[in-house]
């Protein structure tokens, strides 16, 4: 049988690309979730849209990168460092990622941005209108067109624009906030249009895809009904698609000799001590101070602890241009290093803080070793770390402490350990809760968790979107 056409649109391309010389680029596959869950898809020929993260300003360049690309599977759109700036630095990283995950508009020179605002969203749009450009002149009839984040928030309406009978979904894999947040943008009603241009939206949980049904009721004034939202009489269906892991992928990892020989490095070097673990991007939605100062709380009312356990955690540095994001390294590193200076003797300290980031195997003999994760994200969508922690845990059946603000505790809620991550002295108790964890209760948890883990996987993720999608079509054209 033929299979379907997938062009996946992403701001980013699931590749690296390094410039060789004048005609000679070198790639590199980054695999990361949306890849590993499109690899395993196999009713569809996947197709990726998007920007190579590189400004290629001359022709040859740009034609050399095509042609490399290509074999991959892979399509670029070229973006300019101007437009770069003011579409993704500006209106995705400044604007739209610091509200959808309650964090408001910058506050900081407040007039400043509010002047820029205008002209970012113009570059926003522009970026947008570059990558339909690219899909049009690649697409094909029969095709599906799936959008990804809110870096394409115009897309599925320049879609449409060119050609009405192209299915186009969009999936956010942030938060959707409250429509009381989302009313704060200037540009709230314009985005929430062209998102609604789509066939389908989806989103990681039913709270998100409710708030954004909520803000086109309140905002635009349409209805909201149990299928999504419409406008006179045209619906665009609207629903939860919560995305998993490619379990299988860490699972085997596992049983790597390498990764076999690290795990049993990690335990000579830890014996003696229970072992903690954070893993994430340097980012203020990450709750990376306040995971700190809970686990100083937890040292601090437990003497008994002090010597018997360690946090390791890995903060892989990311937008590290953006003073926000250089101020957050520097208050974490001071809070670090007076833990350390307190708790620490001759020979250890509490916390192992790393400002870097680790390849897949190191990771995965980091997630096997590892006796109570903490993830205390103050809003992120999904929360993979948390998965692929679950993932790895057949043998030691360790516990996972997990924000209530991570949209991953609306599946891992029953078998984690839910905190709000605002409440210190709840996290410290959890983190005793957790580390006292009699070996059936950690067994009970592990089991439930990781059956959702392993039967909720990408693959099936992507599957149900774009099944989704194509039946989503099939009915409207019986409504009309
Ligand atoms: N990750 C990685 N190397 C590291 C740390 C993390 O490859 O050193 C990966 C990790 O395996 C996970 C992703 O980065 O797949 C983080 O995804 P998550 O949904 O937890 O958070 P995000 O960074 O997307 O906000």
């Amino acid at each position: 049988p033929i299979r379907q056409r997938l062009l996946v649109v992403a701001n980013r391309l699931p590749v690296s690309a390094v410039r060789r010389g004048e005609e000679s680029w070198s790639l590199e596959i980054s695999a990361g979730g949306l890849v590993s869950a499109l690899l395993g898809v196999k009713e569809f020929e996947a197709r990726w849209i998007g920007w190579a993260g590189v400004n290629v300003p001359d022709e040859a360049g740009q034609r050399a990168l095509t042609k490399a690309l290509a074999e991959k599977r892979c399509i670029p759109v070229f973006l300019d460092e101007e437009i770069v700036h003011q579409y993704y630095n500006g209106y995705c990283n400044n604007i739209l990622w610091p509200l959808f995950h309650y964090l408001g508009l910058p506050q900081e020179d407040r007039l400043a941005t509010t002047r820029s605002f205008q002209s970012q969203f113009a570059a926003y749009k522009k970026a947008n209108q570059m990558f339909a450009d690219v899909v049009n002149e690649h697409y094909e009839e029969g095709d599906v067109v799936w959008c990804h984040d809110y870096h394409l928030m115009f897309l599925p309406k320049c879609l449409k624009d060119y050609n009405s009978q192209m299915k186009v979904g969009w999936f956010l894999h942030t938060p959707f906030p409250s429509s009381e947040i989302h009313r704060t943008l200037p540009s709230r009603s314009e985005l929430l249009r062209a998102v609604l241009a789509a066939d389908l939206v989806g989103f990681h949980t039913y709270d998100y895809a409710r708030h954004f049904v909520s803000a086109c009721t309140r905002i635009l004034g349409l209805e909201g009904t149990p299928e999504g939202v419409e406008d006179q009489g045209r619906l665009t269906r609207v629903a939860a698609f919560p995305i998993g892991i490619d379990s299988d992928r860490f699972m085997r990892a596992l049983e790597v000799p390498q990764v076999q020989e690290n795990i049993k490095e990690l335990k000579d070097r830890f014996t003696g001590r229970k072992v903690m673990l954070g893993v994430d991007r340097l980012d203020m939605i990450k709750g990376i101070p306040q995971k700190i100062l809970a686990f100083e709380k937890f040292l601090e009312e437990n003497p008994y602890w002090r010597d018997k356990v360690v946090l390791l955690q890995i903060a892989v540095p990311t937008r590290t241009d953006v003073p926000e994001y250089q101020k957050l390294t520097s208050q974490v590193h001071e809070i670090v290093g007076r833990i350390n200076g307190r708790f620490g003797t001759l020979t250890a300290v509490p916390i192992h803080h790393l400002d870097r980031s680790l390849d897949f195997h190191a990771l995965c003999a980091l997630y096997a070793v590892t006796d109570v994760a903490l993830v205390t994200s103050l809003r992120d969508g999904m929360n993979l770390v948390s998965y692929e922690f679950v993932a790895c845990q057949e043998s030691k059946k360790g516990v996972l402490i997990l924000s209530e603000f991570a949209g991953a505790a609306q599946s891992l809620g029953a078998g984690a350990i839910l905190v709000n991550p605002w409440n210190i002295t709840e996290v410290a108790a959890s983190i005793g809760q957790a580390l006292n964890m009699s070996a059936e209760e950690r067994e009970k948890r592990h089991r439930h968790n990781f059956l959702h883990v392993t039967t909720h996987t990408a693959q099936e993720w992507a599957e149900t979107f774009v099944s989704e999608l194509n039946d989503t079509v099939i009915e409207a054209q019986q409504r009309i």
